[in-house]
This record gives structure tokens, C-alpha cells and sequence, in this order.
């Protein structure tokens, strides 16, 4: 990954090659900013660059030896520790996994990762032998550079581990760099922010979106229509431009459907159905009710103007819908979503969960 291959961030990757020029590139970069706009894209190019034996225009020259290795994720001064699953488990064991999700796309997101491994209804954890590994690989001498990088993806998943990292992140060996990449900052120890300095990626614009879109094969129809609906993250307009997505839009309608007409026996049976799916399937699901239902509130908003960006199948049930419920409604249920969300996350009973919300779902919108 280089600069010119991660999509937009103009202002970040400035700022990262000004750190460069000017030699105040820090100990401890954190990287954050909302899901899908490319931060550990531009974190590996970072990489990618402060490795490169001979950098020009900007950007990491691509063919040396180190961005050779780079390139494939193997330089032996480029560590990477992510989340993963189990105690006792450390990203070494994953290493092989994690460098064919990079190749497939380094756009992806926790679920997209837990997924690959086989784990996507666990949560991933950064642990405390993780904590022990990074200290040791930290301990040694760069191999084949004069630097070595750290990248800490979601570092927000160290929870209190963080602790052990405290010191190393403070006082790194010298020519050492952290970059850490979060999506949630708030939960990171504020001890460890602290001692970050702190780079916020914007959400990627639409017209660059729909540009990388087009450059994956996208009509430019189609993907000016993904941009929109994707509203700056690209992992989602992956997402979308893919067929598996179907299925979510499937369960979702389903599922509102169910709510409307409100039988006890049928809601009861999907809540069971929506709780079987797993923790990071099923904010997945809600969040695409969260995209369903704001498509539907812009449609209104602007009086049936502004289309209803979603597939065929799921747009005319949108529609119909939208034209049936008052905004207020559709704020409700939007809330709703939020709300369920935050359950997910905090690992509320999913059976519950849902019953509850589908029931609560039928008084809005029936
Ligand atoms: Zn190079």
C-alpha cells in the first residue's frame, strides 16, 4: 500500500509526509476516525514510506527491497498486533490469515477480520501476551532498516492491557514508531492517548468514493449511487457493491415486515432467528436498518425527490413504508436501531433484545 493507493485523505497524507520532512515523525501516532475512511490503508502506506529506501514524489518508491516486502506485508520491521480470539493467543498464530485479509482489502473492518479467521461471532481481543510480544519484538534491533513500525489495529480492543504498554509507548527504543488505529478513541486509556499524537481521518468524499468504485468496475451509475449511500466509508461501499449484502437488505425487510404485522408466534420466532446470527452479524443488520431508514427519511425530507438509494427489492419496500409512517416514526425506529446497537455491543441478551425490539418496532410503525 502507498499514498497514492489509499482513497482520498489529501490533508492526512500531507500532514504525514510534512512529519516526515520536517523529523518530528512521533513515537506514537494515533490514527482515528470514523469506519470505512481508511486508516489502516493510510497507516500502511505510512508504513510503507518510513520504510522505503529511496521515497520520491511523496510517496514510497514501490520497488526497493523494503517496499517489496512491505508490499506483501512481510518486512521484518513492520510489526502488525491486531484483535484476535482466545487467551493466550497472540497475532503471530494469525499472522498468515492477516496478511491474506490485507491483500483481499486493508479496507476491512473488525467483522470483516473476525470473519476470516473463523471467529466472527467472538469478540477480538488484544491481550495481555500480545502486550508481552510487542514489548519483545520492540526489544530488538531493526533488521533490515534503520527504523521499525508498529501498527496496533483497533487499538481500542487493549482495554486495561494498555497498562503494559504505557512505558514502552512513552520511551519507544529509539527509531521506533507506534501507529495505532482506532475507530473508538474514547475507549482507549486516556494514559495511552496522552502520549499519542493524534491524526483524525475525515469520512472519504463521495466523488472520490464513487471514483474508486468506478476503478474497481463500477458503472458510473452504480457507484455514484454507492457513494451516496455509503456516505464516506468504503469498506461499506464494498459492501454494497457486493452480492452478500442481499441478504442483510433480505433480513431486514423480513424482519420490519414481521414487526408490522405484529403476530407474537412469527416475532418470537424471528428474534430467535436474528439471535442465532451472532454478535457482529447481527450490528450489521441494524446497521443497514439504520442506512434503510435514513434513505427513507431523505425521501421524505425532500418530498419523493431524492431516490431511495437502495436495490430494487429493498428500495420498493422502503418506499412503501416511507409513504405509510410520519417522520416522527421514522425517527423512532431509528432510535430503536441505535439503541439495539448499543446493546449488541454491550452484549445484551440478543434473544431479548430483539423480541424487545420488534415489539416495540410494531407499536411504531403499524
Ligand atoms: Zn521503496
Amino acid at each position: 500500500m502507498n499514498f497514492a493507493q489509499v482513497i482520498g485523505q489529501k490533508e492526512a497524507k500531507e500532514s504525514l509526509r510534512r512529519m516526515c520532512a520536517e523529523g518530528r515523525v512521533p513515537h506514537a501516532l494515533l490514527l482515528e476516525g470514523p469506519a470505512g475512511s481508511g486508516k489502516l490503508p493510510l497507516a500502511l502506506a505510512f508504513a510503507s514510506y518510513l520504510l522505503c529506501e529511496a521515497p520520491k514524489d511523496g510517496d514510497s518508491c514501490g520497488q526497493c527491497r523494503a517496499c517489496r516486502k512491505t508490499m506483501e506485508y512481510v518486512h521484518p520491521d513492520l510489526h502488525f498486533s491486531f484483535p484476535v480470539v482466545g487467551t493466550k493467543v497472540t497475532s503471530d498464530e494469525y499472522l498468515p490469515a492477516w496478511r491474506e485479509a490485507l491483500k483481499n482489502t486493508p479496507y476491512m473492518d473488525l467483522h470483516h477480520w473476525l470473519q476470516s479467521i473463523g471467529a466472527e461471532n467472538k469478540q477480538g481481543n488484544i491481550n495481555k501476551e500480545e502486550c508481552v510480544l510487542i514489548a519483545r519484538k520492540l526489544s530488538f534491533q531493526p533488521y533490515e532498516s534503520d527504523k521499525k513500525v508498529m501498527i496496533i489495529w483497533m487499538a481500542e480492543a487493549l482495554g486495561k492491557e494498555g497498562n503494559r504498554l504505557l512505558k514502552l509507548i512513552e520511551e519507544p527504543p529509539h527509531n521506533t514508531h507506534f501507529i495505532l488505529i482506532s475507530e473508538e478513541p474514547e475507549a482507549i486509556l486516556p494514559t495511552i492517548l496522552s502520549r499519542c499524537q493524534r491524526l483524525r481521518l475525515a469520512r472519504i468524499a463521495e466523488e472520490e468514493l464513487a471514483g474508486a468504485l468506478q476503478a474497481q468496475g463500477l458503472s458510473p451509475e452504480r457507484a455514484s449511487e454507492i457513494a451516496v449511500l455509503a456516505e464516506g466509508n468504503f469498506r461499506l461501499a464494498l459492501q454494497w457493491s457486493s452480492e452478500a449484502d442481499e441478504e442483510e437488505g433480505q433480513l431486514f425487510v423480513d424482519w420490519l415486515r414481521k414487526c408490522y404485522l405484529g403476530k407474537a408466534d412469527e416475532l418470537v420466532e424471528y428474534a430467535e432467528k436474528l439471535a442465532a446470527l451472532g454478535r457482529e452479524r447481527q450490528k450489521h443488520l441494524l446497521q443497514y436498518g439504520l442506512q434503510f431508514i435514513q434513505q427513507m427519511m431523505h425521501w421524505r425530507m425532500s418530498r419523493g425527490q431524492m431516490p431511495i438509494r437502495l436495490r430494487e427489492k429493498q428500495r420498493l419496500a422502503a418506499e412503501k413504508l416511507a409513504s405509510r409512517l410520519a417522520f416522527r416514526q421514522m425517527e423512532q425506529v431509528s432510535e430503536l436501531l441505535d439503541r439495539s446497537i448499543a446493546g449488541i455491543q454491550r452484549n445484551a441478551y440478543a434473544k431479548v433484545l430483539f423480541l424487545d425490539a420488534s415489539l416495540k418496532m410494531h407499536k411504531m410503525i403499524r
